[in-house]
């Protein structure tokens, strides 16, 4: 039951009222109670009380409990309505009664209105109990069919599932027996692929077999071009058909100072000269594009920056239908070469100069004499002896030519004999001074004995006093002086010129040097001392210069003295 319940009085008389609630209270009911006797008053009490039950009187001035009720009824049907009255009879609360309302009490038997309370209170407790429980039964019901329902679905799904499996099984039966025949024709191409896959992994061995020895053999090869390529003199490379290389010998890190990051990088770019550099790819393409192969010059930097003329040859390598496997190239150092070909392309222009002078001389001394020849006189003379003085010269000069390209072959022959130093220098140093403008002093040991070839000999002195008229023409004075050292006898022939570079003084005897090619202020072939310096070469004697600038010059050179 409820505790403390909230009944609303509906009684417009107060002492009735208060009777009322004096009563209840006697009866040992605790409860709180509001009392209103109007209309409004009564569905205000509704909204704002709230009241567990009302106990309305039967008839109000303004209001009556058949209209309280059907309020009751029609908005809060769940709270009791019990009359209270003095006036109605059995019959009408019967009726009352029939009609919905929850009880009945008369003013004169107030003692069994708590009861009634109670009653009426606990039947609405167990309406109330009775409406959650069958709103769960309801809740439970309709979900019990929703569930049934699903269940019926599932198993409709289940079935069609058993059909659609009966179909299935049935497939797959006739499916197992076509495996079943796939599978023995499996087994037997099995079979097959198994004697094919042994043919085949024999087949593989041999192929493997020939493929090592191939490959070794041909690594065998590439390792012999490779050490081949690294024992050529030259720089050497390899590039394909489309330009890109692929080995570069160590001669050409060597020269260049790359490294194999930096030639791949722009290693062309770097050792060709920024001059040479377009022509060369242009003919690298030229060369490519013809296929036969080429070659070209070009100037290659050295690490030390310095540049130096090659000679670039680019062979292409066929294979067995003549297709291009690789191109091989070379760079050989032409510099040298060069360097020759211009000393001899001076040569032969000096050495022509040298020669037409002295032809031009006799050939207009023979015209002069060949007028004369009808009328001889003494003018012929002069004429002859330039003619000759001409001749002469024409003839040093062919002899020299022949000395040095005797020189060359290894042919200077010498006829050696014993004979007084002093004596073949006085005889040779005669001819010149006889010309009056030098003098030549000789002094030394006048009496040593060599054992040489006199003509050779007289050859060098006239060459060395001759180059020191030429070169030191202002030195009138030419000293000649012979002395024994170390068991051999050495001349020196000194002027007091203008002396030679120290630089220059290696290179003197040196075939064609000059020290001043340029100049024309001297002639000469730059042949001279080179024949001097072969000559006591093949006397087994030294030859050697000391020089001073601005205060002259001394050769020397020493002979083996006659041992008696
Ligand atoms: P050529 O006289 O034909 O040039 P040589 O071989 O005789 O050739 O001499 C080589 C060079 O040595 C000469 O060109 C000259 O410059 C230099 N030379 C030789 N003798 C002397 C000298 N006495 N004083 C200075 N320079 C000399």
């Amino acid at each position: 039951m409820i505790a403390d319940p909230k009944i609303l009085i509906l009684e417009d008389n107060q002492s009735d009222a208060d009777l009322l609630r004096r009563e209840l209270k006697k009866s040992g009911l605790i409860f709180t109670s509001e009392i209103v006797q109007t209309r409004v008053g009564f569905e205000d009490a509704l909204q704002s009380f709230k009241p567990d039950i009302v106990l309305s009187d039967y008839s109000l001035p303004s209001f009556d409990a058949v209209s309280a009720f059907r309020i009751i009824q029609s908005k809060y049907p769940q709270i009791p309505f019990i009359i209270v009255s003095g006036v109605i009879g059995e019959e009408n609360a019967v009726e009352l009664i029939k009609d919905g309302v929850t009880d009945y009490a008369s003013k004169n038997k107030l003692f069994s209105l708590s009861t009634k309370i109670n009653r009426a209170l606990n039947d609405t407790e167990v309406r109330k109990e009775k409406i959650t429980t069958d709103e769960k039964l309801k809740l439970q019901t309709a979900e019990l069919i929703r569930a049934n329902k699903e269940l019926v679905l599932q198993n409709e799904e289940k079935e069609k599932r058993a059909a659609d499996l009966i179909i299935l099984s049935g497939n797959l039966q006739t499916q197992k027996e076509e495996l079943h025949r796939a599978n023995d024709q499996l087994i037997m191409q099995e079979e097959k692929v198994k004697s094919i896959n042994q043919e085949l992994s024999q087949l593989n061995l041999e192929l493997e077999d020939r493929v090592a020895n191939r490959t070794s053999a041909l690594m065998e090869s590439e390792n012999r071009f490779r050490n081949m390529m690294e024992t050529i003199p030259q720089i050497a490379w390899t590039n394909t058909d489309t330009g890109e290389f692929i080995f570069y010998n160590q001669r050409w890190h060597d020269y260049t100072g790359l490294n194999l990051i930096q030639t791949k990088a722009s290693g062309l770019k770097i050792a060709i000269h920024p001059d040479d550099l377009k022509k060369s790819f242009a003919q690298f393409r030229l060369i490519r594009k013809t296929g036969d192969g080429g070659e070209f010059q070009l100037r290659g930097k050295r690490a030390d920056g310095l540049y130096r003329w090659h000679l670039i040859r680019i062979m292409p390598i066929k294979g067995e239908k003549g297709q291009i496997q690789l191109w091989v190239g070379t760079a050989t150092d032409i510099e040298e070469l060069r360097l020759l070909q211009q000393q001899k392309d001076d040569f032969i222009s000096i050495a022509s100069h040298e020669l037409k002078t002295p032809i031009t001389s006799l050939k207009a001394s023979l015209q002069l004499l060949n007028r004369m020849k009808e009328d001889p006189s003494a003018k012929m003379l002069p004429l002859i002896v330039q003619a000759n003085k001409s001749l002469d010269k024409v003839n040093v000069l062919v002899e020299d030519l022949l000395n040095v390209s005797r020189a060359n072959e290894g042919q200077l022959k010498i006829s050696p004999q014993n004979f007084v130093l002093s004596k073949v220098i006085a005889e040779c140093c005669q001819h010149i001074r006889n010309e009056g403008i030098y003098t030549i002093k000789t002094e030394g040991d006048m009496t040593v004995e060599v054992y040489a070839d006199a003509v050779r000999i007289d050859q060098i002195v006239i060459n060395l006093i001759n180059n020191a008229i030429k070169y030191a023409p202002q030195s009138k004075e030419i000293g000649i002086n012979i002395e024994r050292i170390n068991g051999m006898a050495r001349v020196w022939v000194c002027d007091k010129g203008p002396g030679i570079p120290p630089e220059k003084l290696r290179f003197l005897f040196d075939r064609y040097y000059r020290v001043d090619n340029s100049g024309s202020q001297y002639t000469g072939l730059g042949l001279g001392l080179y024949i001097c310096a072969e000559i006591i070469k093949v006397h087994n004697g030294e030859i050697g210069v000391e020089s001073e600038l601005g205060k002259g010059t001394s050769f020397w050179f020493t002979l083996p003295i006659n041992v008696v």
